[in-house]
């Protein structure tokens, strides 16, 4: 044993050492009342759990590791940690990022408008699955049914729990055990593991890859076409895009190519838009209607990306598949929750009565705000953070980007007006951190040691709450 390893000991067992019993905590008077608010369950249960971290952090650090820890600390640690059971730990927070569909942010956003209509199902029994007109037992998709069918012209339609799973379950369905010609170019990741092989395999798909990277013909397809082939799948590389050398085959060519062979196509959208982004200045998002006309067999697409949905896998196609999918085991397994089925019924409702859509889909009214409107909000914001009069921070507004997100339109840019914070002393990155960790959090940008808010994503309600959070940040941070 050498000299630092005999510190390092003596240093571990004083730290260990330091660790209060419970039961003298228990005694103490913030415990006690912490107890009267909860249950003394809960405080044990807090207790045994944060001596167990300390103990295993000082038995793995080395001795400049944790500091001993005094009564008032664990009680500290206590108080703040029986919040994450007593209070809601998803909240709300506000979107100061521009990225419309954040997906680390929940994605689409739902209506002030929705509220008592999805909360007068939830709260009451409702017919999900009762046919009022027979009194028999009915489907939770027909709600559904006849909206998303006048929508996108399709012949049936199943609804799951995610666009992964409708995925999974149309190959699986389709074509378990059969081949499934895919280009190489289309072979994407979605992000939290979602790769197109992995989940052809785990559906008894087999994979068949056709074309290269960046160029893909109509013969690479024709050419692997066998007794074997049980579809052609189509996957709109949402997220990203090859530039320059490139070739792929048209849905149109697709569809024409299955057709002769007798093999259904499908079409995984990714995001589903039902109305042409290019009314807002946006490139043109193939629509589920043009898949539809085009003659795809099946068609997937996402809840809560561009539609702007509750999270769901929506299915459109021709009866004979979807009446296959139905009989799936999986189609059980993957079944979505009456709360879905509530905000699809309303959010489809809307796109069904079609003018002012923006006005019930928030994803929407952000996406289509024009630069004019931004700059007027964004001056105004400016105008409710000056009122704070404090000359730790530098305001002004300028033009920026912001982004779609949600894996959707990788490469669009859209014009934006930015509220830009400079700090004079306090660093940008405490104060990001000092925001987003209040009560309602504001997630925020920081470039070039600035930190910006992007108002597309803001609502003009919260411009109050905004001040307010900054005033209480500042005073925290403000002078460090
Ligand atoms: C986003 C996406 C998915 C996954 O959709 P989720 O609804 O998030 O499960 C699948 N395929 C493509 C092409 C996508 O863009």
């Amino acid at each position: 044993m050498n000299f630092t390893e005999g510190v390092e000991r003596m240093n571990k067992n004083q730290y260990l050492r330091s660790i209060p019993s419970i039961d003298v905590l228990l005694l103490h008077e913030r415990v006690q009342k912490l107890i009267n608010h909860t249950s003394k369950d809960l405080v044990l249960y807090i207790l045994r759990e944060l001596i167990e971290e300390y103990r295993k952090s000082v038995l793995n650090e080395s001795f400049e590791g944790p500091k001993p820890m005094s009564n008032e600390d664990f009680i500290n640690l206590l108080e703040s940690r029986s919040k994450q059971f007593t209070g809601q730990n998803l909240k709300r927070v506000i979107n100061a990022t521009g990225v419309v569909l954040h997906t680390n942010l929940g994605r689409a956003v739902f209506g002030e408008n929705m509220k008592e209509k999805f909360w007068e199902v939830l709260s009451n029994y409702s017919n999900l699955e009762l046919n009022l007109d027979t009194g028999k037992r009915g489907s939770r998709y027909e709600p559904l049914v006849e909206k998303i069918k006048y929508l996108t012209k399709g012949e049936d339609e199943l609804v799951v729990n995610n666009n992964a799973a409708a995925v999974m379950l149309v190959l699986s369905s389709v074509a378990k055990d059969k081949e499934v010609i895919v280009s190489r170019g289309e072979l994407v990741e979605i992000g939290g593991a979602f790769r197109i092989p992995d989940v052809m395999e785990q559906s008894g798909a087999k994979l068949v890859e056709v074309g290269t990277t960046n160029k893909t013909n109509e013969r690479d397809y024709e050419s692997k076409i066998n007794e074997e082939t049980g579809a052609l799948l189509k996957v709109h590389t949402s997220n990203y895009k090859i530039l320059g050398f490139t070739q792929d085959v048209s849905l149109e060519t697709l569809v024409n190519l299955g057709k002769e062979n007798h093999v259904p196509v499908i079409e995984d959208l990714g995001s589903g838009v039902l109305l042409d982004l290019e009314k807002y200045g946006l490139s043109h998002e193939p629509t589920v209607q043009e898949s539809v006309a085009a003659g795809t067999d099946i068609v997937t697409f996402s809840g809560d990306k561009l539609l702007g949905g509750p999270q769901a896998g929506i299915i459109v196609g021709k009866k004979e598949w979807i009446d296959k999918m139905k009989k799936n085991p999986l189609t059980r397994a993957f079944r979505i929750d009456k709360m879905t089925v509530a905000a699809l019924d309303i959010v489809f409702s809307y796109y069904v009565q079609g003018n002012h859509i923006e006005e019930s889909i928030p994803s929407l009214k952000a996406l289509s705000m024009n630069y004019g409107d931004l700059q007027k909000k964004a001056q105004k914001l400016k105008s409710v953070l000056d009122r704070i009069g404090n000359e730790e921070m530098v305001i002004h507004t300028r033009k920026d980007e912001s982004q779609v997100g949600g894996g959707s339109l990788p490469l669009e840019r859209m014009q934006t007006e930015v509220v830009v914070i400079e700090f004079i002393k306090s660093s940008v990155a405490r104060v990001e951190e000092g925001l987003r960790k209040l009560e309602v959090p504001i997630i925020a940008r920081i470039k070039d040691k600035s930190l910006l808010l992007d108002v597309r994503t803001i609502k003009e309600e919260d411009f109050l709450l905004i001040m307010e959070n900054f005033t209480q940040v500042l005073e925290k941070h403000g002078n460090g």
